[in-house]
């Protein structure tokens, strides 16, 4: 049965890119009702954090990817953070020097960096040319002697094509001879990760590997190990990259990269995720906003597409604002809570009774947002006491001649009103048009005006019972006076 892994490195936060390959292999998973696995890569301990590693598991918990088996969770085939597996990889790496399939190189960095620049300049592809693949005894002696520490490189065989049949890119060829005997261990015994995944792989039966393109080229190493090994291989499936729609490579240019920037911003887990699923995947019609069970039934390897998928932060806005505008309102209310006191427009936690009427606010504001952060553009009229009219068409429509009349009727037709509700409101605007003989624009503008300071806008009748009787008719009177 399916198992897929996700196996980041805990070198930074969890990326748009690195939320990808996690969904993609949780839908696969799912899809199949086989299991998912998490495993930490930590073998660069210059660069791997724990800060990292729990941003990274935040925010996949955030989004809603579960998993079956790794870290956190157990499992049968732990552990699941490569630096508590140091023996495993330690053990199979003197089985390989054994057997001849690996042999200690003492090479420094300068007699590689000067290999390197010999083969640049002869316009050949860098690559360790085995200078310490047949070494004597006396040899290794004196060198270590020296006091130079041996790293254990793979010896790659020669003249040898190797064919991936790959999920998403086809068969793809690559040379032995180009690549290089690599580094299995590092000089100071922990595992370079071309050898540390090929194990945990195995171990962990990995039945298919689901990651970014830019790890195709690391893919003829890892077959050649397993053949060393004598293990059978996981299927592969490269998934493209990620680009931004000018059509380079995905960065800070093209909006956040890290996910959890979009929660900061309250973008939704689930717009994200349908979001995440469209990037390289697409199901059999033109269908955009799927819900995450039609994702799970639809997703197949086949739909994932060969060509670079374009990030497009238009479209994710579009998405989010769509799922907000869908999503329950006491919800949505908890999310604007911090960014309403954040913008200084709620001083405390709100008590229930305030939480009720910013579910009013919030049922307004939300048909003009991407994501919850912007909610606060678009509350001020619900908080603030003074309006203030900026606009020089707004405040033109306060000098119309007709514009006193109408406040004199609103006034007094507000100020009587029993209760303040979509229903009255509708009403005393029609009773505002009996009384001054005038219609449309000419009472609607110089209420909305007056009552917000600006020429559009929500509906009257939606935001008037939330201003509430006592500030509507305040705002009505003050730009009579
Ligand atoms: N630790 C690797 C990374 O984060 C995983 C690559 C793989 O899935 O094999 O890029």
């Amino acid at each position: 049965s399916v198992r897929v892994r996700f196996a980041p490195s805990p070198t930074g936060p969890l990326h748009i890119g690195g939320a990808r390959s996690a969904l993609f292999n949780w839908l696969f998973a799912r899809h199949h009702g086989g299991r998912f696995i998490v495993r930490i890569e930590d073998t660069d301990l210059e660069r791997s954090s724990r800060e990292s590693e729990e941003n990274i598991l935040n925010a996949l918990h955030w989004l809603g990817i579960d998993w079956d088996e790794g870290i956190q969770t157990g499992g049968p085939n732990g552990p699941y953070r490569q630096t508590e597996r140091l023996s495993v990889y330690r053990q199979l790496a003197a089985q390989l020097l054994a057997k001849g399939q690996a042999y200690y190189c003492y090479c420094t960095e300068e007699e590689l960096a000067a290999e390197r620049e010999e083969l640049l300049a002869r316009g050949e592809l860098p690559r360790y040319l085995g200078r310490c693949r047949h070494l004597s005894e006396e040899a290794k002696a004196k060198l270590a002697a020296e006091g130079r520490k041996p790293v254990l490189r793979f010896r790659v065989p020669e003249n040898r094509i190797i064919i991936i049949q790959d999920r998403v890119r086809g068969q793809v060829e690559f040379e032995s001879n180009g690549i290089g005997d690599f580094i299995i261990m590092k000089s100071d015994n922990i595992p370079t990760y071309n050898f540390a995944v090929v194990v945990d792989d195995h171990d962990m039966n990995i039945t298919h590997v689901i990651r970014a393109e830019e790890h195709l080229s690391n893919t003829p190493r890892q077959i050649l190990l397993y053949e060393a090994l004598g293990w059978p291989q996981p299927e592969f499936a490269h998934i493209s990259l990620i680009l931004g729609k000018d059509r380079a490579k995905m960065s800070k240019r093209h909006g956040a990269t890290a996910i959890e920037q979009y929660q900061k911003l309250g973008y939704l887990p689930e717009a994200l995720v349908n979001f995440l699923a469209l990037l390289g995947w697409s199901p059999g019609g033109e269908q955009e906003i799927l819900s995450l069970p039609e994702i799970v039934e639809q997703f197949s390897l086949d739909r994932v597409a060969k060509n670079p998928a374009v990030f497009d932060i238009d479209k994710l806005n579009w998405l989010n604002g769509h799922y907000i505008r869908q999503s329950p309102l006491d919800r949505l209310t908890r999310l604007a809570v911090p960014y309403l006191m954040e913008a200084g427009y709620l001083d405390e936690a709100p008590d229930a009774e305030k939480l009720a009427w910013l579910e009013q606010v919030v049922a307004i504001a939300r048909n003009y947002i991407s994501y919850m952060q912007e909610i606060t553009q678009h509350v001020d009229i619900f908080f603030r006491d003074e309006v203030i009219v900026s606009e020089a068409e707004a405040r033109d429509v306060l000098t119309w001649e007709q514009m006193p009349a109408v406040m004199e009727a609103a006034c007094r037709l507000f100020a009587d009103a029993p209760e303040l509700t979509e229903e009255s409101v509708k009403g005393i605007i029609k009773a505002i048009g009996k009384q001054t003989g005038l219609k449309g624009k000419f009472i609607f503008q110089p209420l909305r005006v007056a009552i917000t300071g600006r020429t559009h806008g929500p509906e009257l009748h939606q935001i008037i019972p939330v201003i509430g009787k006592e500030r509507t008719v305040a705002r009505l009177r003050a730009v009579l006076r």
